[in-house]
């Protein structure tokens, strides 16, 4: 399937609502429409799952062919890995190079999830239990079922489309749920190819169904709807909070990946070379467009000045430019209204007396480039200082030991953190005491399939990957028998 079939068949697909544009964010210029879905869509689409789940042509299947329906899929990511970089990397801005290194990790959701299928098991009890008509005791057989949610839905961002596609729909379909998909309205194309993809290595037609169109339109319908049993969602800290209450009138579950404002220690025993260019590219990378960016930065005062000017250096030499330029280690913001939010940020810290080091502008050509931005001397009451704002905008702040770990955790979020020192016991400390669903220590923007991902306070409920992933895709139910 080339890029002008992804194209096509996104301006052929069925809608009733408004036009959508797609705005290549490194050109400004519009690569596609199409039109928003609208409710009735995501009606029928809810209604078209419930019944593949009903006539169990998924869940019903032998777990082992799940598995290997799903390594077909994983296979097929692979054998299409280049066409569906090229499109994210259109559709993103994101440099080729990275589009392509996160594909791997797209077909290896598959992989992972598939070994689960076969091994989704309850439990046995031998339970004795008081009978009701009288005293003697009453052998029980008891044991637990896992069995999937019937329809799940899978709403997410645009900062890493297929990344984010297949964290949801891998376990999921592990699961044996059926589904309906809405992609961000900004980065849909991606999720049209791995449709087809995965139609192609044999999922049943009314298991996974794919809905292109607004959030406030098809998300807030999908949310809302009485069949859907659960949410998955990745997005903003306040569009989770929507989701919540959309969720309230069937008590559906929802699991909520939100946003962060990550801090990131750094010590002066540390490897400072590498916690330099770690942690500049763990706010720069994707211009800082992803949940566990580490956007405030605290160094111990020995090493301040060096850091400051070591992540400027760091910003400084950063190629930002569109994919098919050579050696770009960045692209641009995803759509002028992200570009207009993270400048508003930026003039706040202005006028509010920050001291600018490097950035702090749009740059001077096409698309929506913002020069990595640091930014000392912030107020901690400052919105920029509390706010996620998404964008390659970092503040660097001064910190003496025995006040890193409040100052790490004074704020709302609790998505990640990071800490550089060669002290193991502190390292082990910061491990118990920052609050953050991930810790990491002398290293940042790690990931594994198996090792579950969550945020702390207002950055999430529930966890995605691993174990505690594939479980929350399925039910608990105890079954009694006396025996
Ligand atoms: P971001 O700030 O990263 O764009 P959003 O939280 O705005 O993230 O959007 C993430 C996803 O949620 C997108 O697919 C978007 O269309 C969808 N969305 C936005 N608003 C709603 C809503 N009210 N209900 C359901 N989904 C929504």
């Amino acid at each position: 399937m080339t890029m002008q079939n992804v194209l096509n068949e996104l301006r052929d697909r069925p809608g009733t609502g408004e036009v959508i544009p797609i705005i290549n964010p490194a050109t400004e210029e519009q690569i596609a429409e199409f039109k928003d879905c609208g409710p009735e869509a995501v009606n029928e689409a809810v209604a078209r799952a419930k019944q593949a789940f009903e006539a169990g042509v998924w869940a019903g299947l032998p777990a082992r062919e799940r598995a290997k329906i799903m390594w077909r899929i994983a296979d097929l990511i692979d054998e299409h890995a280049d066409e569906l970089a090229r499109i994210d990397s259109l559709n993103t801005g994101m440099p080729l190079v990275q589009a392509t290194l996160g594909l791997s990790n797209c077909a290896e959701f598959f992989r992972y999830h598939a070994g689960w299928c076969t091994k989704i098991n309850g439990n046995a009890f031998d339970i004795k239990t008081a009978g009701i008509a009288s005293d003697a005791w009453v052998d029980m057989h008891t044991y637990t079922r896992k069995e999937p949610y019937s329809v799940v839905g899978l709403i997410f961002p645009w900062n890493g489309p297929i990344f984010n596609a297949c964290a949801k729909l891998a376990p999921a379909l592990a699961a044996g749920c059926s589904m309906v998909v809405k992609p961000a309205e900004e980065t849909p194309l991606s999720a049209l190819l791995l449709m087809r993809l995965i139609t192609q290595a044999g999922v049943p037609e009314g298991v996974v169904n794919l809905l292109t169109g607004y959030g406030h339109t098809a998300g807030a319908a999908i949310t809302a709807h009485p069949d859907v049993e659960k949410v998955a969602f990745t997005g903003s800290t306040e569009i989770g909070k929507e989701i919540v209450h959309a969720a309230a009138g069937n008590l559906k579950k929802v699991a909520l990946e939100l946003g962060g404002k990550s801090p990131v220690l750094i010590y002066d025993d540390a490897d400072l070379r590498k916690a330099i260019v770690t942690a500049a590219m763990g706010i720069f990378v994707h211009s800082g467009q992803g949940c566990v960016c580490g956007s405030r930065i605290f160094a111990q005062r020995g090493v301040y000045e060096q850091v400051v000017e070591g992540i400027a250096a760091v910003a400084n030499k950063m190629k930002l430019g569109s994919p098919d330029e050579d050696g770009c280690a960045s692209g641009p913001l995803i759509s002028a209204k992200q570009l207009t939010r993270v400048l508003g940020y930026i003039d706040e810290g202005k006028s509010g007396g920050v001291e600018i080091i490097t950035g702090g502008y749009r740059l001077d050509r096409k698309g929506y480039f913002v020069h990595p931005t640091v930014l000392t001397n912030v107020d901690p009451g400052m919105r920029l200082y509390q706010e996620e704002i998404f964008g390659p905008v970092v503040t660097i702040t001064p910190f003496d030991d025995d006040e890193a770990i409040a100052m790490a955790n004074d704020t709302t979020y609790g998505l990640a953190a990071a800490a550089w020192t060669n002290d193991l016991s502190r390292a082990h400390r910061l491990g118990k005491r920052l609050h953050a669903g991930t810790v990491s220590i002398n290293c940042q923007l790690v990931f594994d399939h198996a090792v579950p991902f969550g945020g702390y306070k207002q950055s999430g409920w529930g966890y995605e990957h691993g174990h505690e992933g594939i479980a929350s895709y399925l039910k608990t139910k105890s079954v009694w028998a006396q025996i």
